[in-house]
C-alpha cells in the first residue's frame, strides 16, 4: 500500500468549523494555494510563521508521495493602505517615500522575502504568480461576474453586489461566520456620496485617480484591480475552478477570503476551494506581530541578535524548530526564554540524528519488544501529522525516539532487528529533514566541515556495506592525507583533525 493510501489525513476546515477527512479531488495530484506577501516592506517573523506553517504542510504531502502544485502569489498591486477600498496602493506609497519606482519596491522586497524564506529552508512554490502579471485574467473574471449580474459599474469602478449575490443563493459570510444582515445593520449608512449600493459591496476594479500611478486600461477606463480579485484569478488559472486547499493567515479570513469565495462562486458557479486552512498569529508581548503597529521582529534581527528584546542571536533552524513546537492553529508568543529552550531541544535532536547516521548495524540480541516499541513510535509520527498536521505532538514522539537512540549508544548495543533499525534511520531522517525542513546549522566553517564529514562517513559506511572496500579505503586514505583521521569503533565512526 502506498503512503498516500495508508495515511488518512484530517484537516480543520475553516469553512466548516471542524476537522474533516481530507479527500483530494484527484490524488495523487494536489492543488494548494497560499496567499503570499504584499511586497512593500521586509517580511517580519509573523509573516514567516504563516509561510513556514504551510511549508510544513506542503512538505508532509510531498513526503507521502503527493504530486503537489503549490501556488503562492506575490501581491504587487491592488492592496491599499487601509486594507479596504480607499487610499494609496501600499507599494506606490512606499515608492513615493523611498523615491523609487513601484517596481523597484516590488523587486527589493520580493528578493528579501525569497532570501529570508530560503534561510529558513522553505521550499519554493511551484508557481509564484504576481497580480500585475495577471491583469487580463482579472478583467476577464470581472466581465464574467458582470455578465451574471452580480456586479455593477459606478463611475468607472466595478463593485461586487453582495446583497444580490446573497439573494440569489450566495452565502456571503459563510467563511467568517458574519451575518450579512447584521453587517448591514451595524455599518454606517452610506453618506450619499459613495458609489456603492451597500457598504458591504467590495471593489473588483477601482477607477484610478490622477495621482494613482499603478494603473491599467480596462473596458471601464483606467484603473486597478481590487485586492481580493488577484487570488481568485490566479487560483482559477493555475489550479482550476475548484481546488483542494487554500491557506493564509487567520487575519485574511475576512474580508479577503470571504470575498474570494464570493468571486469564485459568482464567476464559476462553484465554491472555489474544498478545504480552507488558516494559520494562527505569532504574537510579541501578547500582541499580534504587525508591521502597522511596529510590534515586529525581523528575521535578520534574530539571526544577528541585534534587537533589545533578544539575549543573543539564534540560527534560522532554531527559529524554525521553535515554530514547529506550536500547532499551526494555536497562537505562538515569542520570547527569548522559549527560544533558548528550543535551541537546546534542536541540538539534542540533531545530535541524535547525526549519531544514528554514523551508527553501523551490528546484530546483537534482538528484542521483539524493542522492535515493536520503535515501530509504534514511527506509526505515531504519521498519526500525529495525519491529525491536522500536529507538529508539536510529532516532535514529542521524535524525542521518544531520541531517548531510544541515546540508550542504544550508551549501552553500546542495538537491540533492534536490521529491518527496524533501517526503518528507524529512514523515518527519523525523513521527518526531520523532509517534513520539518530542519538541517544542521551552518554557522561557521567548522559547522560546514561537520556536515561534509557526516556525509563522507555515511558514504563510506554504504560502500562498506556494499563490500566496495576500494571506495571505503579511498575515502579514509584521502581524508587522512589532508589530516583528518577517521576512527572506527563498535559505536560508529568518529574523526579527529590533526
Ligand atoms: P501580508 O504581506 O500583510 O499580506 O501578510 C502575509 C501573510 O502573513 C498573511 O498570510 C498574513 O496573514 C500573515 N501574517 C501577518 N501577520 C502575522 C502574524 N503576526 N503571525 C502570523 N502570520 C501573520
Ligand atoms: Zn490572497
Amino acid at each position: 500500500m502506498s503512503k498516500i493510501d495508508s495515511n488518512t489525513i484530517t484537516i480543520y476546515n475553516s469553512l466548516k468549523g471542524e476537522k474533516e477527512i481530507f479527500k483530494p479531488i484527484s490524488a495523487p495530484n494536489l492543488g494548494i494555494y497560499v496567499c503570499g506577501p504584499t511586497v512593500y516592506s521586509n517580511v517580519h517573523l509573523g509573516n514567516c510563521r504563516t509561510f513556514l506553517s504551510f511549508d510544513n504542510i506542503v512538505r508532509y504531502f510531498k513526503f507521502l508521495g503527493y504530486n503537489v502544485r503549490y501556488v503562492r502569489n506575490i501581491t504587487d498591486a491592488g492592496h491599499l493602505v487601509d486594507d479596504a477600498e480607499q487610499g494609496e496602493d501600499k507599494i506606490s506609497k512606499k515608492a513615493r517615500l523611498e523615491k523609487l519606482e513601484p517596481m523597484e519596491i516590488v523587486q527589493k522586497y520580493t528578493l528579501d522575502f525569497h532570501q529570508v524564506l530560503s534561510q529558513f529552508n522553505a521550499l519554493p512554490p511551484s508557481i509564484e504568480p504576481t497580480a500585475t502579471g495577471h491583469i487580463q485574467e482579472q478583467i476577464t473574471m470581472i466581465n464574467a461576474i458582470l455578465d451574471k449580474g452580480l456586479a455593477y459599474e459606478a463611475n468607472g469602478s466595478i463593485y461586487f453586489d453582495v446583497k444580490k449575490y446573497n439573494a440569489e443563493g450566495g452565502n456571503y459570510g459563510e467563511l467568517s461566520g458574519r451575518n450579512i444582515e447584521d453587517l448591514m445593520a451595524g455599518s454606517r449608512a452610506l453618506d450619499g456620496q459613495s458609489e456603492k449600493k451597500n457598504p458591504q459591496d467590495f471593489a473588483l476594479w477601482k477607477k484610478a485617480s490622477p495621482e494613482h500611478i499603478m494603473r491599467w486600461d480596462s473596458p471601464w477606463g483606467v484603473g486597478f484591480p481590487g485586492w481580493h480579485l488577484e487570488c481568485s484569478a490566479m487560483g482559477t488559472k493555475y489550479l482550476g475552478e475548484q481546488f483542494d486547499i487554500h491557506g493564509g493567515g487567520m487575519d485574511l479570513k475576512f474580508p479577503h477570503h470571504e470575498c474570494e469565495i464570493a468571486q469564485g462562486k459568482a464567476c464559476n458557479g462553484v465554491s472555489p476551494v474544498n478545504y480552507w486552512m488558516h494559520a494562527n498569529m505569532l504574537t510579541l508581548n501578547g500582541q499580534k506581530m504587525s508591521k502597522s503597529t511596529g510590534n515586529t521582529l525581523l528575521p535578520e534581527e534574530l539571526f544577528s541578535g541585534k534587537n533589545d528584546l533578544l539575549e543573543k542571536a539564534y540560527s534560522p533552524m532554531v527559529v524554525r524548530f521553535f515554530m514547529l513546537q506550536a500547532h499551526y492553529r494555536s497562537i505562538l508568543d515569542f520570547s527569548s526564554e522559549a527560544l533558548n529552550a528550543s535551541e537546546k531541544g534542536f541540538h539534542k535532536l540533531m545530535e541524535a540524528k547525526s549519531a544514528l547516521n554514523n551508527l553501523m548495524y551490528k546484530p546483537g540480541v534482538v528484542s521483539e519488544t524493542a522492535d515493536k516499541k520503535v515501530k509504534d513510535l514511527i506509526a505515531d509520527c504519521y498519526a500525529n501529522m495525519n491529525d491536522d498536521f500536529n507538529t508539536p505532538k510529532t516532535i514529542a514522539v521524535l524525542f521518544e525516539l531520541v531517548n531510544k537512540i541515546n540508550k542504544m549508544l550508551a549501552e553500546k548495543a542495538i537491540d533492534l532487528s536490521e529491518i527496524v533499525f533501517n526503518e528507524l534511520k529512514e523515518i527519523f531522517n525523513g521527518f526531520i529533514e523532509d517534513v520539518f525542513g530542519l538541517k544542521p546549522e551552518i554557522t561557521t566553517n567548522n559547522g560546514k566541515l561537520d556536515v561534509v564529514l557526516e556525509l563522507l562517513i555515511g558514504m563510506r559506511n554504504n560502500a562498506k556495506q556494499n563490500k566496495d572496500y576500494a571506495l571505503s579505503d579511498q575515502i579514509r586514505d584521502e581524508l587522512n592525507n589532508i589530516g583528518i583521521q577517521l576512527k572506527d569503533s563498535k559505536e560508529g565512526t568518529t574523526y579527529t583533525i590533526k
